[in-house]
């Protein structure tokens, strides 16, 4: 089996998938579960243009080496589970099945017919089953943004910010994955005139513009991952929507961090853009001062030039506007940097774990991942497009996340990442 994978040149069969704007080229080929639209059991698939790619056919035909079983599955934790070699041999055979000189399916119209499904016809699931949710705080213009409105202008960042990957352990019971509504949570909010808490629905509900990375291979308890071999660890990233509830935040974070403010959700896009396919698009990180301390010093270019944009609808809104665009190498902390963090301590990690970058905000006003920072907490609201403003999201809003690499003559995209707030619960 070969185990090279798509070149940049390369043409598909899949006409949908040779358009310059489509997200998903020959040169992507990210994984998801999905159903079809009219029933039936989830499994994995791959998307190609404006099609899914049913992996679970392909195996059963004995057209991957692997048992369609692996493909049968409600999740990619089995496939994942494999290890890097299993998914470069998967991405190179399925781009070999797909590249517009095979004709394996190109000449086979039975047998596409049964694998090749339109995307508008199936349901997307969440893709991961995820044991463990962390989100890390890693761009410097956000952290910077935030200390100045949440505590000190004069010394925004903290003193341990430039020496550690900043995080907390999330909730990864309530990952969901990309159209799941999100409920507008309950909860305390301290208001500046009165001694005690009110509890009530949360009044500044915000979106958090943030990458994650899946973890593919586990590690022991006790253990650690040099940062130099951090990234054989990373199976693909999604575009995530950290939702973060502003007031129940600010009133709960001190001394232990955030809680109910992020737990209630967190969105994930369905399509996992496997690390391989971000190769072509490696650029050096930010400079980093001071060094760091040694475990987490790396060589080499460890950043990803992927533009990101977040957009927002109201309910009964025919326009998106656009709330930030932004870009993931903006990024000071590196995702092999977080995981050499993560574990120094000798804590393992798990196949599935999703390890969120944090907001990604850049330098320039247009470029902040939150309305905390986009509105100065709510102090300059933001026009939309169409008529009205907003400070924070409103009820039906929709919020929508998306993401590219921009290649030569092709992208590798990430998709939507998409949620619509509904009302709190009234008890
Ligand atoms: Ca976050």
């Amino acid at each position: 089996m070969t185990t090279i994978g798509p070149q940049p040149k390369w043409r598909s069969w899949v006409e949908s998938a040779n358009s310059p704007e489509t997200h998903f080229p020959i040169q992507n080929l990210p994984y998801g579960v999905f159903s079809l639209a009219e029933g039936g059991k989830p499994r994995v698939g791959v998307a190609i243009g404006e099609f899914v790619l049913d992996l679970s056919v392909l195996a059963s035909e004995g057209l991957l080496s692997y048992d369609d079983k692996v493909f049968n599955q409600p999740t990619l934790n089995d496939f994942i589970a494999l290890g890097r070699q299993a998914w470069r041999e998967v991405r190179g055979r399925v781009a070999q099945l797909l590249h517009d000189a095979d004709a394996t399916l190109r000449d086979n119209a039975a047998l596409r017919d049964r694998c090749l499904i339109p995307q508008r016809n199936v349901q997307m699931h969440l893709p991961v089953q995820v044991p463990g949710y962390t989100d890390f705080y890693s761009s410097k213009e956000h952290a910077t943004n935030v200390g100045k409105l949440f505590r000190d202008p004069d010394n925004a960042l903290l003193p341990n910010w430039l020496e550690i990957p900043i995080a907390y352990n999330g909730r990864a019971s309530s990952v969901v994955v990309s159209g799941t509504p999100v409920l507008r949570p309950n909860g305390q909010i301290k208001l500046p005139d009165q001694p005690r808490p009110l509890f009530g629905p949360c009044r500044k509900l915000d979106l958090e513009l943030e990458m994650g990375f899946i973890v593919g291979k586990e590690t022991a308890l006790g253990s650690s991952v040099p940062c130099d071999q951090a990234e054989d660890y990373i199976f693909g990233m999604v575009l995530l929507n950290d939702w973060s509830a502003r007031d129940l935040q600010a009133w709960e974070y001190v001394p232990l961090g955030p809680f109910n403010a992020k737990t209630f959700a967190t969105t994930i896009s369905p399509w996992v853009v496997p690390f391989d396919a971000l190769a072509p698009f490696r650029v050096a990180q930010p400079k980093q001062s001071p060094t760091p301390l040694e475990y987490l010093q790396h060589e080499g270019d460890h950043a990803f030039d992927i533009n990101l944009q977040a957009w927002l609808r109201p309910q009964e809104a025919e326009d998106d506007t656009l709330l930030c665009q932004t870009n993931f190498r903006y990024l000071y902390w590196s995702m092999a940097q977080q995981l050499a963090h993560h574990t120094v301590s000798g804590c393992n990690v798990r196949v599935g774990d999703l390890m969120g970058s944090g907001t990604i905000s850049g330098p320039e006003p247009g470029s902040f991942g939150s309305l905390l920072e986009i509105t100065l907490n709510g102090r300059e609201p933001l026009p939309l497009k169409g008529g009205g403003q907003r400070s924070f999201i409103e009820d039906g809003d929709a919020v929508r996340l998306t993401g590219w690499c921009q290649g030569d003559g092709y992208r590798v995209g990430f998709g939507n990442c998409e949620g619509r707030v509904l009302p709190a619960r009234s008890s």
